[in-house]
């Protein structure tokens, strides 16, 4: 592979549309190692780094860690890294594919994986290389990158998504108490994207007063993804708190909210467990499927929730076609689904939710992502476009939820750059797109 330093030479001599590809280590915002791709074309050098969750389930495509305990915790990346300079690069310097051949290149890799679940050369591997040629690609043909990836699935009509921001947090992720993972506020009564981002930030910081007011200072800390983790744990005041908070920003009926529960991690033989962080937890005080429902349809009624992620275990698949069709609002699949084709079209078929939580490494490559994204839309649901806890400075999913247009994204609270990397990117989107400009709004599950 040549360096940095080597690449003049190599540039001189070099006639392929691929000049060079180099993996590197570089830290994500939980200070884990994680994989960054440069690649490099006669028009210049195409920068993307690989995200990474905190739980991974089975279904998932396999992100490759070293498992050396002594170093990083076993969570270094040099294999998935030798994987990219060592196997991919060559091949992909040789073959002669030009950067706008998306397809053909991640299917290229996948034929390299040759597994399927991308366990051989490993997802992050792939998935780094991937996105740095679709940013290659996109310069390639002179447009931003949104048009490059709108082209790539066949959208020709441009929709800014509607931002959900995770403002409390709960679930595994936090050290308090509450047991549901996410409670999100949508700008949905927003005239565009600028206008739901101060809405964003102004209930946001009207929030942590109404936290500090009630539980102190040392309550306002926020956790991976920007939220605020109050020590409380009755998930009905989490909602109320930021019911709260939206009345005194004034934004009553303009912020409407949503949940991810994450359930899968609180349940345990076919019950529900709230008290799940307690290891004395009262197994009387489990509930069944049924109360659970009840639960969400009493906060349904009390409170503007318009979106519901992960209400029930992964493979509870009886739950899920329970609530969703008990229920008017947004029931999204992540845990359940996980980005694969299998999994959606088995949720289709059982009609166990109507939304697609869409998250690129999941899956492991730009195609597959536009490819589930098409499904899940052919099937008549939505499309939320999701960051990872474990984030970089890459703001490539800021692009891809515009290039969709799937009216909706969450990346995280109005607050932490990792975070804010991905709305600022849209904020310049909506600044170029000017008159065109046009936001999901109301209608951010079917936005075209
Ligand atoms: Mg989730």
């Amino acid at each position: 592979m040549p360096s940095l330093t080597s690449y003049r030479f190599f540039k001189a001599a070099s006639t392929m549309p691929i000049k060079s590809i180099l993996a590197r280590n570089i830290f994500d915002s939980r200070g884990n190692p994680t994989v960054e791709v440069d690649l490099v074309t006669d028009l210049g050098l195409f920068r993307a780094a690989v995200p990474s969750g905190a739980s991974t389930g089975v279904h998932e495509a396999l992100e490759l860690r070293d498992g050396v305990k002594n170093e990083y915790h076993g969570k270094g990346v040099q294999k998935a890294i030798d994987n990219v300079n060592k196997i991919i690069a060559p091949e992909l310097t040789k073959c002669n594919l030009e950067v706008t051949q998306q397809t053909e290149i991640d299917e290229l890799m996948i034929k390299l994986d040759g597994t399927e679940n991308k366990s051989k050369l490993g997802a992050n591997a792939i998935l780094g290389v991937s996105l740095a040629v679709c940013k290659a690609g996109a310069a390639k043909k002179g447009v931003p990158l949104y048009r490059h990836i709108a082209d790539l699935a066949g959208n020709k009509n441009i929709v800014l998504p509607v931002p959900a921001f995770n403002v409390i947090n709960g679930g595994s992720h936090a050290g308090n108490k509450l047991a549901m993972q996410e409670f999100m506020i949508l700008p949905t009564g927003a005239a565009n994207f600028t206008e739901a981002m101060r809405m964003g930030s102004e209930t946001y910081h009207h929030l942590k007063k109404v936290i500090k007011d009630k539980f102190g200072l040392d309550a306002t800390a926020v956790g991976d993804e920007g939220g605020f983790a109050p020590n409380i744990q009755d998930n009905k005041e989490g909602l109320e708190l930021i019911k709260v908070a939206i009345e005194k920003a004034g934004y009553t009926g303009k912020i409407e909210i949503g949940m991810d529960v994450a359930a899968s991690e609180f349940h345990k033989d076919g019950l529900y467990d709230l008290d799940f962080k307690n290891p004395n937890s009262d197994k009387s005080k489990w509930i069944t499927p049924d109360q659970l429902l009840a639960i969400y349809q009493e906060f349904i009624k009390g409170y503007p929730i318009v979106s519901i992620e992960d209400p029930f275990d992964q493979d509870h698949f009886e739950a899920w076609t329970k609530i969703t069709a008990a229920t008017s609002i947004q029931i999204v699949g992540d845990d359940l689904t996980v980005t694969n084709p299998k999994r959606i079209q088995m949720a289709v078929d059982q009609k166990a939710c109507n939304c697609l939580l869409l998250k690129v490494n999941q899956i492991g490559s730009v195609t597959e992502s536009i490819r589930a994204h098409l499904l899940a839309k052919a099937s008549g649901w939505g499309t939320m476009v999701s960051h990872r806890s474990g984030e970089t400075e890459d703001t490539f999913i800021a692009d891809l939820v515009v290039g969709l247009s799937t009216g909706q994204i969450k990346t995280g609270a109005p607050c932490r750059s990792e975070r804010l990397a991905k709305y600022n990117q849209i904020l310049r989107i909506e600044e170029e797109l000017g008159s065109e400009a046009k936001y999901a709004g109301k209608s951010f599950r079917n936005p075209v």
